[in-house]
């Protein structure tokens, strides 16, 4: 139980305060099923007041939802309330948040079975909803009634197939039949909490079970762009694999759905990163592979173009692109022995401009291409040859 020791002994901290105290959530759930647990939350008795009384270094991340982080031996907890909650009037924020003192009440608010399973400090469980049966018989059940669950806040259904993705569970039955019925209700919800368990399904193991629910339950109705394009989500669940981030996603879905990246940032709300990445595996995809190609796209995007090429079926240029990279003289533009300084001393009647990035891009081109050597005598010598200068 090494992975529990620290969160057990904050967990004793709230208790010799006289407060109750449990691990919930993904890491008993991921812990039962024997998956490595994420992050670590912890359910309490205690008023977020309290919980700041009994620890030193406390954030109030979300006090108004009864969470505070706290920190203890370097590590991070989310400790939160335990609470119910009102009615959803918006479908997206619970109106009101009860305290409540009692574990069951708030594992009741929780939307899958089994992510309502409690743990205490000596490893017993509170599972008043057959979380464990649930994870026998590998299956997916709402706590309480799916229509109910969902209409209250329909990211869950988001979430639910976002479980299938990474659990390969199946869905029950109720839930799957409301989530086809009622696959609307997802515009309700914020686009940014949609693309996070978007990224989330993406990278499971069963990501094509996954994408095969949403072409079965028509939840992608419901999504920007996939609604523009009826047949995209169903083309795409034929060779989906795994992917190692939403960029790779947006990548494959701009080349099959011929939309531009930039559409797909736009509409989902994505960030800057994740653009940057999208619009170089893009435009990799579209290159013939050889050295100026490879150095552009960064080397972290490496294992995102293997994977891209092989749903894509272009598994031929996977040696060429190693032995590219490998034979690369440099790796960034940093890495070039010439400078902007160097040009303006070497031409010091031009007025400056952007010649000298031209000049400087050229070099750069000239260089990984091997047309001349990474040297500033060399570079010096081919400039001038080049450019007649
Ligand atoms: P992960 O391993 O990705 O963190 P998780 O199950 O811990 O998965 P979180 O989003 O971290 O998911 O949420 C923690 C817990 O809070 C969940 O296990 C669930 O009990 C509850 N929860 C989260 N979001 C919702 C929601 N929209 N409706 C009901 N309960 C929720
Ligand atoms: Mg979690």
């Amino acid at each position: 139980m090494k992975i529990f020791d620290k969160a057990f002994r904050v967990m004793q901290q709230l208790e010799q305060h006289g407060h109750e105290a449990y691990l919930v959530g993904g890491a008993v759930r991921d812990f039962l099923i024997g998956k490595t647990v994420g992050d670590l939350d912890i359910a309490t008795s205690a008023l977020p007041e309290q919980v700041m009384e009994v620890f030193d270094k406390v954030i109030p991340i979300g006090i108004e939802h009864g969470t505070v982080l706290v920190r203890y031996e370097k590590e991070s907890f989310e400790i939160t309330t335990f609470r119910t909650e009102g009615t959803y009037s918006d479908h997206r924020h619970p109106d009101s948040v009860h305290f409540v003192t009692d574990i069951t009440a708030d594992l009741a608010r929780r939307d899958y079975t089994v992510n309502a399973i409690a743990m205490n400090r000596d490893e017993e469980l509170v599972d008043p909803f057959d979380g464990r049966g649930a994870i026998t018989n590998e299956k997916l059940v709402t706590v309480g009634k799916a229509f109910d669950r969902f209409e209250e806040d329909p990211l869950r259904m988001m979430r639910g197939v976002r479980f299938v993705s990474q659990l390969g569970y199946k869905l029950d039955h109720d839930a799957r039949k409301v989530m086809e019925e009622q696959r609307l209700w997802l515009k309700r919800i914020a686009i940014e909490r949609v693309a996070v368990e978007m990224e989330k399904l993406c990278g499971g193991s069963h990501v094509k079970k996954a994408v095969e629910l949403l072409v079965d339950t028509k939840l992608w109705e419901a999504m920007p762009i996939f609604c523009d394009h009826p047949e995209l989500m169903d083309e795409l669940s034929q060779d989906i694999k795994p992917l190692g981030s939403l960029a790779e996603w947006v990548a494959l879905c701009s080349l099959k759905s011929g939309r531009p990246v930039m559409d797909w940032v736009k509409e989902w709300k994505l960030s800057n990163a994740i653009k940057q990445d999208a619009l170089n595996l893009v435009n990799i995809m579209h290159s013939k592979l050889d050295a100026w190609s490879v150095y552009q796209l960064p080397g972290h995007l490496d294992a995102s173009y293997i994977r891209l090429m092989e749903i894509c079926k272009h598994t031929e240029v996977l040696d060429e692109l190693s032995s590219f990279r490998t034979q690369l003289p440099i790796r960034g533009s940093s890495e070039l022995s010439i400078s902007g300084k160097d040009l303006i001393s070497w031409f010091p009647d031009r007025k400056k401009g952007s010649w000298i990035r031209d000049l400087l891009l050229a070099c750069e081109k000239a260089v990984v291409e091997n047309k001349v050597k990474n040297d500033r005598i060399q570079l010096k010598e081919w400039i001038m040859h080049e450019y007649d200068a």
